[in-house]
């Protein structure tokens, strides 16, 4: 079953890689068998305004429980959902699940979503996730769909002419994980965007030096020439929120704020607010 590495004409078996590749079996054969409906959920991610101190959005992040591997991480099943064919069936349980929770959520609340590229290459699962979003009840202005910059390399005319029919619905469009993909500029710039969403791994360089902040910088302002909106990911400190400010940026997403909670408690942010940004207790306030 091992898979052969050959390197330099020697044929390698490793034990590690073999691991591996049994445990991607076994992820795939409990997906094929899974009841999707009980065994996804999703948990939401506040979106936060840094200028305004409050949550604008929830990116919804799918979550699998199965009963017999436990909790699966969503890079190992969402990979493996689109190598084996099931990604467009879980994206559709799990976008109802997504509109299903934007109906709970006061209108001023947008829901954030993400699309897989086989998801936009196909027609059929196209055409599917409009008539959910057109069915839903859900306003399509508080809809972003997110697709990957990966996703519209790989097939960039039929990408695109998703997108603007995804548009045409009313929602609007995130670039995630940007600088990620090494997507040309002019080929950005074609795309009906409404947002780019700046990858996480930019912002662990913004302590170290004038490099990474720089990188930051640009990006920020290629949004402002693009006329799109920016939000920076994986904000997890402080330190990182004042540079990020002073580098133009305001709509922010990270652990420092809140991490992916579930549907009731990202309900219940909405009520008390995020601690992040409740005000510092007087000094002088008597213990409790
Ligand atoms: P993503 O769309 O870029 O989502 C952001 C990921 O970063 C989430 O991981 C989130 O929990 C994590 N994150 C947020 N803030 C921080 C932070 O401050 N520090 C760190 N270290 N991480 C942070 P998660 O939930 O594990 O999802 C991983 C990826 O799986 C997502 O990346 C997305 O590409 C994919 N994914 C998740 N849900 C779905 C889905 O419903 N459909 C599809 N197609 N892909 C999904
Ligand atoms: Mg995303
Ligand atoms: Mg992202
Ligand atoms: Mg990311």
């Amino acid at each position: 079953f091992a898979k052969q590495h050959r390197r330099g004409g020697t044929v390698v078996f490793s034990a590690e890689h073999a691991t591996q590749l049994r445990k991607v079996a076994l992820v795939e054969q409990e997906l094929r068998q899974a009841d999707l409906d009980s065994e996804m959920s999703l948990a939401f991610q506040p979106i936060v305004d840094t200028t305004q101190r409050r949550i604008v959005a929830f990116e919804a992040l799918a979550r699998w429980h199965n009963p017999t591997l436990g909790m699966v991480d969503p890079a190992t099943f969402i990979d493996i959902a689109e190598r084996c064919g099931l990604i467009n069936l879980l994206t559709e349980v799990l976008l109802r699940k997504a509109l299903a929770f934007a109906r709970a959520c006061p209108p001023d609340i947008r829901i954030a979503f993400n699309l897989s590229t086989l998801d936009i290459t196909s027609k059929g699962a196209l055409a599917r996730i409009i008539g959910i979003t057109q069915t839903s009840g859900v306003a399509p202005h508080r809809i972003d769909f997110e697709v990957t910059e990966t996703a519209i390399i790989n097939d960039f005319d039929q990408a695109r002419e998703a997108l603007y029919a995804l548009k045409a619905l009313g929602v609007q469009i995130s670039l995630d994980d940007f600088g990620t993909g090494f997507s040309s500029l002019s080929r950005v710039h074609q795309l009906p965007l409404d947002k780019i969403k700046i990858d996480r791994s930019f912002v662990t360089n913004i302590e170290a030096g004038q490099h990474g902040r720089a990188i930051v910088r640009s990006i920020a302002n290629l949004c402002v020439n693009l006329n799109v909106a920016c939000v920076v990911e994986g904000v997890e400190t402080q330190a990182q929120l004042g540079i990020l400010r002073s580098l133009g940026c305001d709509l922010m997403q990270g652990y420092f704020f809140q991490r992916p909670v579930s549907a009731d408690q990202a309900l219940g942010l909405l009520e008390n607010g995020i601690a992040a940004f409740a005000p510092a207790p007087a000094e002088s306030a008597p213990a409790a």
